[in-house]
């Protein structure tokens, strides 16, 4: 019942998008918004996009069940990374979100967010199957299609339609929610969705194609998964959850299809990063039927010698799921002796001496490897041995440089309070624990922890000093994302 709630939902936000504003509920907050330097009708603009992207992406860290794994958070923005180099008119940065979700969908948000969900590693068999969903949405973007669809509501305030389909989006990732508040709020009808969307697809996918064909993918993945996806509709009940979002109909196929073949054919093989990372998503984050299978692990196995690592790796994962370190550490130690400086088999095996109470061991083996000082995943990992080892002020010390250079990253805040904790440093804990509020929007609650470290401290201190302009950030911040939390 909740799915087809959601897919209502999603329909009656296309057609939104297609037919007209969507005021009901939302039409008071309208009313008593501030101006925001638009004038109404005129398209939402880079700045006003980049905000509303903030706002949301901290809604989203706190609602919906996102995949915080250092190594997948790398694996996907890299990935994502090297197509975006390759689009033009990239005007926003761009940030690539992993949600533990079975279903396979993605979108892209505003301000240059994309949100995958983990179903996608296990439908994707090569990388450029996934570059090409990655590449289709990163067009989304670039050609500013949730910014253009406004072009059309000229009637309506922007914010109040954005607003709106902010909340949907988060809707789709984390079905709980604010779903109660929505269910009364959209009606509509399907009339219009289909001329609208197709339009944004079929340029979203000629798009797509050549920058996944210039960042060097095979173009032929692109029509491949979508037919995949087409034959998941005609075989299935219920439709792929990104069919609703990104309508399909043969039409686009056979389009994407003529692109591909007009393209120069390229044997592309799949990095083994996209292995290990598969592999990873499925034996870690297994939401539902999302699962890595001992049919997988064997086909991997006869596979190519990437494949037979990931099938490796995939023991060693999954023992060490059943805490089972022994036989995790036999599993991985070939791969981590043929390969000493990978940041995933590092990882596995700091995870499984910290298991066994070995953290002398893991520290030592993470100081040895060459990418430490400059792979962010190795530092946490390096971090977390530290701390677990009973050596926080070392912990600290590169936490503290760690949270200054990736201050969107959850993880390090976390270890940093824990280490501050250990240190009996109390007004850094709480302030280590403010930002880590701070992104996943609970800015009242961040402010508080961040009074209370000010009033901790020596009065008329540089820390307090601090501390207090930290806090008036954060006011200034809860002013801008004011009008969002009325929708
Ligand atoms: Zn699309």
């Amino acid at each position: 019942m909740f799915r087809q709630l959601k897919r209502t939902l999603v329909a009656t936000l296309i057609a939104a998008l297609a037919t007209g504003p969507i005021t009901m509920a939302f039409a008071d907050s309208a009313d008593s918004l501030p101006d925001m330097g638009t004038s109404a009708g005129s398209t939402l603009s880079i700045g006003q996009e980049m905000q509303m992207g903030d706002y949301y992406v901290r809604q989203l860290r706190g609602s919906a069940p996102l995949i915080n794994d250092p190594l997948l958070v790398q694996y996907i923005n890299g990935l994502g990374m090297r197509l975006v180099a390759h689009a033009d008119s990239v005007k926003t940065p761009f940030h690539f979100y992993l949600v533990n979700n079975d279903e396979i969908n993605a979108f892209a948000f505003f301000g240059g967010n994309v949100v995958l969900h983990s179903a996608l590693f296990r439908y994707a068999d090569n990388e450029s199957q996934l570059a090409s969903v990655m590449a289709h949405e990163i067009s989304h973007v670039t050609q500013r299609h949730l910014a253009r669809a406004m072009e059309d509501q000229k009637r309506s305030a922007p914010l109040t339609w954005a607003g709106a389909l902010g909340s949907i989006l988060l809707a789709m990732a984390s079905p709980q929610a604010g779903m109660a508040a929505l269910t009364g709020t959209l009606a509509g009808t399907q009339q219009g969705m289909i001329s609208f969307t197709q339009q944004n697809e079929q340029e979203a996918d000629r798009i797509g194609i050549q920058v996944l064909q210039r960042a060097g993918f095979d173009p032929q993945a692109m029509p491949t998964f979508l037919e995949k996806l087409l034959d998941q509709s005609r075989y299935s009940t219920r439709p792929p959850e990104i069919l609703l979002t990104h309508p399909l109909p043969e039409s686009r196929l056979s389009d994407a299809r003529n692109r591909a073949n007009q393209m120069r054919p390229v044997v592309v093989q799949s990095s083994e990063a996209f292995y290990m990372a598969k592999a990873r998503a499925l034996g870690m984050y297994n939401s539902g039927r999302n699962q890595l299978t001992s049919d997988q692990l064997d086909a991997w196995a006869k596979g190519n010698v990437r494949e037979q690592r990931a099938a490796q790796y995939g023991r060693a994962l999954q023992a060490m799921d059943a805490k089972n370190y022994a036989d995790a550490a036999k599993n991985l130690q070939p791969l981590l002796s043929a390969d000493p400086d990978n940041a995933w088999f590092l990882d596995l095996a700091t995870d499984i001496d910290l298991g066994q109470h070995k953290s002398a061991d893991a520290i030592k083996r993470l100081n040895a490897a060459r990418e430490v000082k400059t792979n962010p995943v190795l530092q946490l990992n390096l971090a977390n041995a530290l701390l677990e080892g009973g050596q926080p002020a070392e912990a600290e010390r590169i936490l503290n440089r760690y949270t200054f250079s990736n201050k969107e990253d959850v993880n390090g805040w976390d270890l940093l309070a824990q280490t501050e904790a250990a240190l009996n440093h109390r007004d850094q804990e709480l302030a280590a624990r403010a930002e880590g509020l701070a992104l996943v929007g609970k800015l009242d609650q961040a402010i508080s922890l961040l009074s209370n470290a000010s009033a901790q401290v020596k009065l008329g201190s540089l820390q307090q000093a601090r501390y207090d302009a930290r806090i008036d950030q954060l006011r200034q911040m809860q002013q801008r994302f004011k009008p969002y939390q009325k929708m």
